[in-house]
């Protein structure tokens, strides 16, 4: 079973992600948690270029690093753990390179989708949990959690904006895929709702 937990920086995708590995493990699964971007050690390689010189890194350049890192992590990771039966819990994946390059830098939905599905060979979640939450409210969350919050202040309101929406859009799209969860609810209430989804897909 391959979920992956989507949403904008401060939607809470970490701590869903592990409250889901805690009680899957304590169910005698085993699980591989895993990231993206940064998932292996050239991925972390990866994730310095894309985090530490953004603004430097052309649009184009940065949708193909991010694949590149999605294409090693999938070989590498993902696809090794399906293989063997274990479940992978993995935050973010093909969905928020279309949601951030895509809709945020505007490089167009289809072509950045195609290219994730060329760089993955095709492998699609079974499950994308979408912690959707106003790009305001994540502000005041990351704040709160004395977070780097220089991620969200580099980035103008109005390209968070586009990412929700894309986010959402995709979920329409796909809804069988995808469990759209409301993330200014307790994190209690989100991690039961996503145990749900989850049991009747293992079931
Ligand atoms: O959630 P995480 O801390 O791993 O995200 C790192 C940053 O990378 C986020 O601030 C997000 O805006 C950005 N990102 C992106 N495009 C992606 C994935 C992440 O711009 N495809």
């Amino acid at each position: 079973l391959f979920v992956t937990v989507e949403g904008g920086d401060g939607a809470g995708k970490s701590t869903q992600s592990r409250l889901l590995e805690e009680w899957l493990v304590a169910q005698g699964r085993r699980v591989v948690r895993t990231r993206e971007p940064g998932g292996t050690e050239v991925g972390m390689l990866v994730r310095d270029i894309v985090l530490h010189h953004r603004g430097e890194v052309a649009p184009r350049a940065e949708a193909l690093l991010y694949a590149a890192d999605r294409a090693h992590h999938v070989e590498t990771v993902v696809r090794p753990a399906l293989d063997r039966g274990d479940v992978v819990i993995q935050d973010r994946y093909l969905d928020s390179s279309v949601a951030y390059q895509g809709a945020g830098r505007v490089l167009g939905r289809q072509e950045v989708r195609d290219l994730s599905l060329w760089a993955t060979e095709g492998l699609l979640p079974d499950l994308t949990v979408l912690l959707d939450l106003d790009p305001a409210a994540a502000r005041v969350r990351l704040d709160a959690d004395d977070k780097p919050f220089d991620r969200l202040e580099s980035e103008k309101a109005a390209f968070h904006t586009r990412v929700r929406s894309e986010f959402l859009a995709l979920a329409e799209a796909e809804p069988g895929r995808f469990l759209v969860v409301d993330a200014a609810q307790p994190v209690d209430d989100i991690a039961a709702q996503v145990r749900g989804r989850v049991t009747a897909l293992l079931s």
